[in-house]
């Protein structure tokens, strides 16, 4: 087992032993933010024929060549095809055929006048103006041709993908299977948000934390409860937790006296990879296996609200990433504009909760209050974490600083008030 590792270190030795997990089938109304796991061929042309982009006239474009304000042409309406239909007959020289939006073009026909573009004059319709071959005509396959590639494994299915696999006839796709989390917390302190509180109990607010997050990644967390100090308890939900794909529990990971996650562990037959990074909040932070891959991740978070969501952000939420099939594990990093100074003692990167404001130049990034690793109002206000590296002492107002966005909303709703 490393201790006292690096961040980058630490995610580096996370992902090498994290897999892919294997594709199960699902319906295409299933699938939104799956990510696919295999290459999806068109067995299909679309659209399947040419087909009017317009409500009007179908016509043979040769026929309008002359046609002008001062010497419309005529043409003879034949019959009419609606969306759905099909053409009764090819169209002759002199024919139209009215026709609606979707419809398939005549046999004959190589263009469609809109219908406020012609006049309509008892059995026939007159045009003022030439068309275009082609005019108001969706040509078969402008959007896909049968045997073409459309969606390529490891991308993720959004609504435009699912309804592409819907147009295709695809109701069933392979995607990779959503990771399942067990979680469990630990310590003697804790009592459930539901139960009561009595003076010197903590509320364990961090199954709720990490519950969300499991769910915000993609993945499926199922809840084991709080296990006191004791090993005996500890190992009875961790045991509980090893049909997982990761187990994550939060508390009793650090070096005391009531520490057992590390011990129990071990004793459960994982090996520990790596325990402490160093980082702020977030030291003591365990990560095992199972060898050959015979149980599940395992991450032994710190208990601190703040240093267990930190470390998630950080670890466990590119893991599931990986797991699920996604090839972009990480959050989006922006440069901001650092509005407060900020020192720290070299030796642990700080990821300083900020919230970010979009000014006339540029991203600006503010500590979120009071930093200690109990404090969770410094996430809920947080936009963004910012990274002060390890080595750095000193951040002087104004500087130019990285943030790992945490907060997609930020992103979106941003734009608009800039
Ligand atoms: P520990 O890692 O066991 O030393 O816990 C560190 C701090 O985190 C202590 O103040 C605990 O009360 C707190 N803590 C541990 N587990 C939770 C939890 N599930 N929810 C909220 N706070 C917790
Ligand atoms: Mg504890």
């Amino acid at each position: 087992m490393r201790t006292g590792v690096s961040v980058e270190e630490a995610r580096a030795l996370v992902l090498e032993a994290t897999p892919v997990l294997e594709p199960e089938r699902v319906t295409a109304a299933e699938a939104l933010g799956r990510v696919l796991a295999e290459a999806v061929v068109s067995g299909r042309t679309l659209p399947p024929a040419d087909v009017s982009a317009m409500d009007g006239y179908a016509v043979r474009a040769a026929d309008l060549a002359r046609a002008s304000a001062g010497a419309p042409v005529a043409l003879r309406v034949v019959y009419e095809v609606a969306a759905g239909g099909a053409p009764e007959r090819p169209l002759g020289s002199g024919e139209a055929a009215r026709i609606f939006t979707g419809a398939p073009i005549p046999p004959g026909a190589d263009a469609v006048v809109p219908q406020e573009e012609a006049q309509a004059a008892g059995e026939a319709a007159r045009f003022r103006a030439p068309a275009a071959p082609g005019a108001c005509v969706r040509p078969a396959g402008e959007d896909v041709r049968e045997g073409e590639r459309v969606l390529a494994p490891g991308e993720r299915l959004g609504p435009a993908q699912i309804g592409m696999l819907a147009a295709l006839g695809r109701t069933l796709v392979a995607v990779h299977r959503r990771p399942r989390v067990a979680l469990l917390s630990g310590g003697d302190e804790l009592v459930e948000p539901d139960e009561p509180a009595p003076p010197g109990r903590i509320v364990s607010s961090n199954s709720y934390t990490l519950a969300a997050q499991c769910r915000e990644a993609g993945a499926e967390p199922a809840y084991l409860g709080i296990a006191r100090d004791r090993p005996e308890a500890l190992e009875r939900l961790l045991r509980a937790g090893l049909h997982a794909d990761v187990l994550v529990s939060s508390a009793g990971v650090s070096v005391g006296d009531h520490d057992y996650v590390r011990p129990v562990l071990e004793k459960l037959g994982c090996r520990l990879v790596f325990w402490g990074v160093r980082m702020k909040p977030g030291f003591p932070l365990a990560f095992g296996t199972f060898a050959e891959g015979r149980g599940p991740l395992v991450f032994g978070l710190p208990g601190n609200p703040v240093s267990a969501m930190v470390t998630f952000e950080l670890f466990v939420r590119p893991a599931l990433r990986k797991l699920a099939g996604h090839r972009a594990l990480f959050r989006p990093t922006l440069e901001a504009v650092l509005d407060e100074p900020l020192r720290k003692s070299p030796g642990r990167a700080h990821f300083v909760r900020v919230a970010l404001a979009r000014r006339r130049d540029g991203i600006h990034a503010a500590p979120t209050g009071n930093q200690s690793s109990g404090v969770l109002r410094s996430m809920v206000l947080a936009h963004g974490l910012l990274v002060f590296a390890a080595d750095a002492a000193e951040l002087p107002a104004g500087a130019r600083v990285r943030i790992h966005v945490i907060d997609p909303e930020w992103l979106a709703a941003s734009e608009a008030d800039a």
